[in-house]
């Protein structure tokens, strides 16, 4: 562990480098494609409560967090994650092992191209090359296999993207950089890392801060587009010349599909969502029982949810009697909460709980098409993106802004939690909140 007092912040927090906070040391098990065999499920849910503090926090990198995990309990868990085989050589395997993968790869036969054998191969070369350890902490690659789930709007500092006929199109920065055959991805996707790892300057943490600096180059290029200087080229990113016209860019609306967020899909798997990305140790063991009854995987996903997979049968009633969301529609799937305290340490209001406590009025403005964020603090783990409505706590209260980030100022006074509740109403009732104005 790399300082026993686990609060250097800036860094993801793993099993062999755990983070302190406020409930305890939280511990980062990462899997692999976020995959969860039923076994292995209730495993981490019985570790999660022997070891923990029983609670479970599902991340936006399709990872599962214990919390509440002592500096006595620490080693037992570790060694407990390494007879389930899910603990790392080293930190520094870890921590760059930094994969969100479409959560039904290998399992969607509608998905353009198989992801599935590419993950662990993309894990094994990250792991291999030291260079790469030297990749920022959070800087983080996905493989988005496309077909019933794709990760539209999922980010990471280097993307793969299935299109049709057996190409991938890659993304640095959210910017495509040109297409690339499945066969060769995995050497282009590594390439650009490397073309990351030679440019960056010391203060550029993600793709973005390097695309912002040195632009990328046309995707229809045919060569250097650069004269001169350091820059972006074709030959060193080994990214081929773009075979063919692209695919019909898809449908307006798609991958925004609510029912990937919680419930039933004809497909073949149930979504089970946790209210703002946390379980029980209790409600992960009846998740892996449902999932073995039934012959199905667990995979977690970027949407902060677990899903269920492949299955023949409607588990509709059986997860919701766990207290789970099975709704896409349930007002809490649009509301981002962070832990705040006492969880975290520099939580200023139990943002979590508030946001339970302020469901019932705001989903008033989700039906209105409203996204809201409550964040413990101006950090805004939960939500990098603005929000229709923004609360931030501030010594026990909130501010409020609209249309803003956690970081952007308040437009009210600090406001208890019951000052909050009788604004909202208020907003509400006069009908003065326009989705229009604040989606
Ligand atoms: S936003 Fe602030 S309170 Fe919430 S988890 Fe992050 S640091 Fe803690």
């Amino acid at each position: 562990m790399s300082g026993s007092s686990g609060q250097i912040k800036g860094w993801c927090p793993g099993a062999l480098r755990p983070m302190r906070s406020g409930d305890g040391l939280i511990v980062r098990v990462r899997l692999t494609g976020g995959d969860l065999i039923p076994d292995r499920a209730a495993a981490l849910a019985e570790a999660a409560r022997r070891f923990g503090n029983g609670l479970v926090d599902l991340t936006s990198r399709a990872n599962l967090q214990m919390r509440g995990v002592s500096d006595d309990t620490l080693q037992p868990l570790l060694d407990r994650l390494a007879e389930l085989s899910l603990l790392d050589a080293s930190a520094a395997a870890e921590q760059v092992r930094n994969v969100i993968a479409s959560p039904l790869a290998g399992l969607d036969p509608s998905a353009p191209i198989d992801i599935q054998p590419l993950i662990r191969a993309l894990e094994l070369r990250l792991i291999g090359n030291e260079r790469f350890h030297f990749l920022p902490a959070k800087f983080g690659f996905l493989l988005d296999g496309g077909g019933v789930l794709p990760l539209d709007g999922v980010e990471a500092d280097i993307a793969l993207r299935a299109e049709v006929d057996g190409h991938f199109r890659l993304e640095a920065g959210g910017e495509t950089l040109g297409w690339v055959r499945a066969e060769e991805a995995l050497e282009a996707a590594l390439g650009v890392a490397e073309r990351f790892l030679a440019l960056r300057q010391p203060d550029e943490r993600r793709m973005r801060d390097l695309v912002g600096r040195i632009p990328l180059p046309s995707p229809q290029w045919g060569g250097s587009t650069r004269s001169g200087g350091v820059g972006w080229e074709a030959e060193d990113v080994g990214v081929p010349t773009p075979p063919r016209p692209l695919a019909d860019p898809p449908p307006p609306g798609e991958g925004k599909d609510q029912s990937r967020l919680a419930g039933s899909h004809p497909a073949g798997f149930f979504t089970a969502a946790a209210p703002f990305g946390r379980l029980d140790a209790g409600q992960l063991e009846g998740l892996a029982a449902i999932a073995a009854r039934h012959g199905a995987t667990l995979r977690l996903t970027p949407w902060r949810s677990i899903l269920l997979a492949p299955l023949a049968v409607d588990v509709t009633t059986q997860v919701s009697s766990l207290g789970l969301v099975v709704d896409p529609g349930d007002p809490r799937l649009a509301i981002a909460a962070c832990p705040g305290s006492p969880s975290c340490l520099s939580g200023e209001a139990p943002a979590q709980a508030d946001a339970a406590r302020l469901a019932p009025v705001l989903a008033g403005f989700v039906e209105r098409g409203a996204s809201v964020h409550v964040s413990g603090c101006a950090k805004g783990c939960a939500r990098r993106a603005p929000a229709s409505i923004t609360l931030v706590g501030q010594g026990g209260r909130y501010g409020i802004a609209f249309d803003a980030d956690s970081k952007a100022p308040a437009e009210t006074e600090p406001m208890s939690l019951g000052e909050l509740m009788a604004f909202l109403t208020k907003r509400l009732t006069e009908n003065s909140f326009k989705s229009s104005d604040h989606v």
